[in-house]
């Protein structure tokens, strides 16, 4: 943080931060090769979004899922000034905003999970967030400590204040804003599987951006849907493969998603909010449950604590987790059905 820092760092900022896992190798869809399949890839909330259907409704099914994602990333891009993020960022400080249901849904589940992570999961964070420019648009960068002092002060789950029955929330400081970079994308990938159960699909894969993923049926030839999740540290390789039942969601945090090197250092976009610091406990950590929107607050929240506290949260969750620890070392759930592993 002090200003050598920054010059050196400047040779190391490479140009590709935001590499998703997909590009690393990416997800496997091992059962797509040969059946009949409808699908469609699209840019949305800042990844590629890609939904495979099988069978006569799969491109009314694949449509009705896209327009689902839209209408919640217009609700939670900070960088449109009409979204529900950035209304409520306008009136920290001032006053209850009048947000939308799914905004209301979204902002309740990370209330509660602020809760029950003991504030390792806080969407308040966002000021921090700006600080190391890991936001939407964003250039990531070391923050000058008085920089970073000053946004850590403005985080705290405690004063973001909902009122359900109103429809309205509030942030209680002004200089607040929420980020729901953490659960957005699962949570949109959750109404997408809703668009495309209700139009009378069977079996689909909802891919957004590797990092949160759920399945809808079995897979064509049955059996269960074959997963490979890409090795954060080698390129081209898998770090495991998972199997997912009927229903079941997949959701990954990592430390080679967004991030820049410094002074030798990796600097990645998941931040404690204790400390407003880049987490440094894991390198990945991957849940599976029932709803994307809750693996994929899990996997940030359980990256933040790390491979121990990590997976007794996800116990205690119901989920189930695989962890490749800062030690090198991968752990998992006892639970957890992975048909390949390659540490
Ligand atoms: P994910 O890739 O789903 O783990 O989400 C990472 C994104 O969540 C970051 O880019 C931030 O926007 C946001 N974020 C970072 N740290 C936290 C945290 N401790 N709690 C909640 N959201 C966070
Ligand atoms: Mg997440």
């Amino acid at each position: 943080m002090d200003d050598g820092a920054k010059s050196r760092s400047r040779f190391l900022l490479p140009a590709a931060i935001l590499i998703p896992l997909l590009a690393a190798g990416g997800f496997l869809l091992w059962q797509a090769a040969r059946a009949k399949v409808y699908r469609r890839a699209d840019y949305l909330m800042g990844t590629l979004v890609e939904i495979t259907a099988y069978g006569g409704k799969a491109r009314a099914g694949v449509d009705a899922a896209f327009a689902a994602m839209r209408r919640i990333e217009a609700l939670t891009d900070s960088r449109r000034p009409g979204s529900d993020v950035a209304r409520l960022a306008r009136a920290a400080g001032r006053g209850p905003v009048r947000v939308r249901p799914e905004t209301m849904a979204m902002l309740r589940l990370a209330a509660a999970y602020w809760r029950r992570s003991r504030g390792a999961f806080d969407v308040t964070v966002a000021p921090v967030v700006r600080a190391w420019g890991f936001e939407p648009g964003g250039k990531p960068r070391l923050p000058r400590r008085d920089e970073l002092l000053a946004a850590l002060r403005l985080v705290g789950g405690g004063d973001l204040i909902l009122d359900a029955r109103a429809g309205t929330a509030r942030l209680a400081r002004a200089g607040m804003a929420v980020d729901l970079g953490g659960l957005a994308k699962g949570y949109a990938v959750d109404r997408a599987y809703e668009a495309l159960a209700r139009a009378g699909v069977r079996g689909a894969l909802i891919n957004g951006g590797g990092s949160s993923i759920r399945v809808l049926g079995r897979p064509p030839r049955g059996g269960r849907w074959r997963i490979g999740l890409a090795h954060p540290r080698r390129a081209g390789e898998f770090l495991a493969v998972f199997l997912l039942r009927p229903g079941e969601a997949l959701g990954t945090s990592a430390d080679n998603q967004r991030f820049f090197m410094a002074g030798g250092r990796r600097y990645a976009h998941l931040i404690d909010p204790a400390t407003g610091e880049p987490a440094r406990r894991s390198i990945l950590f991957s849940v599976v449950g029932g709803r994307a929107a809750v693996a994929d607050i899990l996997s940030t929240a359980c990256f933040v604590l790390g491979p121990k506290e990590g997976l007794e949260f996800a116990a205690r969750e119901r989920a189930r987790g695989l962890v490749y620890g800062a030690d090198g070392r991968v752990r998992r759930s006892p639970g957890l059905s992975v048909s390949e592993l390659n540490p």
